[in-house]
């Protein structure tokens, strides 16, 4: 076996190490790994040169020694079977990450078929690319491996790249491929860089921000107002027994804001963590329904609104009571506050294709279709300030899709503008029922 296949064996299943550790370690240190066993691949592809089976043996134990081996494929290599070559392709072309090497003028010398999808959908040409510039215009990518080719420095960059009509983002490392001789002043023969995809994570970041920023400004409101109030009882309203009532009450009210928000959220996050208990069990559906009634009798009555159920006494849900009543409770509360003067809530159920449907539908204006796809989002509102006026979170939805979603189901809503809305919890039915 000549040196080159030597390097290409030991930095090859170094590569399957790496891949191994990717999946099972931290990231960071499949990143290594992967730099590591990648450069010895590019080494190996960029060095043409020739030496004894002897030396590419010796290579290939110290490789072993060094934990990066794997001893059946390596065996399988040294024996013949199976052709490095071959199993270096392989294993590029099996990992999630876009892996591309280039020599030292930036011509493409080998990339797998994951960055030939990254730089296809993101209009390269990535067929049978000759340059890095026929792969991507991306200036912070060129720039990266341009660091290292020029001045041997290994960069870890941010950068997008289009994904049909997705951005996706990626953590790229570059790391710059060196040899022992030193040839025109530079010991530097390539780069190779490694595109780790992060934009999950970074989704997630902006989620956390978005929410962050939502809670405070939420909380920042009736807080301010309450500091208003007091301030005015301060400088004298204490004195006017009428005034300084009703000042005291707007303080209760926007307090009374403060704490629902702050249960509302405890909540939310308690289910998403996934630390609220849900056991389903099977429960008859017009009782549950009728305790959410009771419960928003007086506020219905209020807005002479009409509370109807047409769930028959029969009818058995496999779900949570407790978790099922709030669900109910959350959307019967909307189909009141979003409803006409004189208008009528009706709960019904069906059952279809092994699952139970309960169904809330109320005779208000209706969400406009434009909405109705982010309806369900924390703090999402059609009219902020008629939500906060009527004291809601704007979380209620957002706990009833993830209460439904922990019992396997969804929640779902059609709405017609000027005829009212229909919000629907979906729950599979139990297996025996
Ligand atoms: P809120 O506390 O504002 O009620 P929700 O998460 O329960 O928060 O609802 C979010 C928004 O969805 C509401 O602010 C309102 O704009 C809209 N909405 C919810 N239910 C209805 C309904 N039955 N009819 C019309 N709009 C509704």
């Amino acid at each position: 076996m000549s040196q080159r296949q030597g390097i290409t064996l030991t930095f090859g299943t170094a590569l399957l190490a790496a891949s191994a550790a990717l999946y099972f370690w931290s990231p960071a240190v499949a990143a290594a790994a992967l730099l590591f066993a990648l450069a010895g691949f590019a080494a190996a592809r960029l060095l043409g040169a020739s030496a004894s089976d002897e030396e590419a043996r010796r290579d290939l134990a110290s490789a072993e020694r060094a934990g990066a081996a794997t001893p059946n494929v390596a065996a399988a290599v040294v024996a013949g079977e199976v052709p490095a070559a071959a199993l270096l392709d392989v294993t590029m072309d099996s990992m999630r990450e876009a892996v591309v090497v280039i020599d030292s003028a930036m011509r493409v010398v080998a990339l797998n078929n994951s960055a030939r999808d990254v730089f296809r959908d993101d209009g390269g040409s990535p067929l049978s690319p000759r340059r890095l510039s026929d792969l991507t215009r991306n200036p912070a990518i060129y720039s990266a491996f341009a660091a290292a080719v020029a001045r041997g420095e290994r960069a870890e960059v941010k950068v997008g790249a289009a994904r049909g009509d997705d951005l996706r983002t990626y953590d790229l490392h570059v790391a710059p491929l060196r040899q022992r001789e030193v040839v025109y002043g530079s010991d530097v023969r390539g780069a190779v860089g490694v595109f780790f995809d992060i934009t999950r994570l970074e989704r997630l970041e902006l989620v956390r921000q978005e929410f962050l920023s939502n809670v405070s400004h939420e909380l920042r409101t009736p807080l301010t107002a309450i500091i208003a109030f007091v301030e005015t009882l301060e400088d004298g309203a204490l004195d006017e027994p009428e005034n300084a009532r009703r000042f005291l009450s707007a303080v209760r009210r926007n307090a009374d804001r403060m704490r629902d928000l702050i249960n509302d959220i405890l909540e939310l996050s308690a289910i998403e963590a996934g630390t609220v208990a849900v056991e389903p069990r099977q429960v008859r559906l017009a009782p549950l329904v009728g305790d959410c009634f009771t419960a928003l009798a007086a506020r219905a009555a209020d807005r002479g609104v009409a509370l109807r159920s047409d769930v028959g006494a029969d009818v058995f849900v496999y779900a949570d009571a407790r978790r099922l009543e709030q669900m109910l409770t959350n959307l019967v509360d909307n189909a009141v506050k979003f409803n006409r003067e004189g208008g009528e809530v009706r709960v019904t159920h069906e059952r279809a294709g092994g699952r139970d449907r309960v169904h809330v539908a109320d005779t208000g204006d209706g969400i406009p279709e434009e909405h109705l796809p982010r309806i369900f989002e924390r703090f999402y509102r059609v009219d902020r300030a008629r939500s906060r006026e009527m004291g809601g979170t704007g979380l209620g939805l957002a706990i009833v899709k993830h209460l439904a979603r922990a019992h396997g189901g969804e929640a779902t809503v059609r709405s017609t503008t000027g005829q009212g809305s229909t919000f629907s919890v979906e729950l599979p039915a139990a297996k025996n029922a």
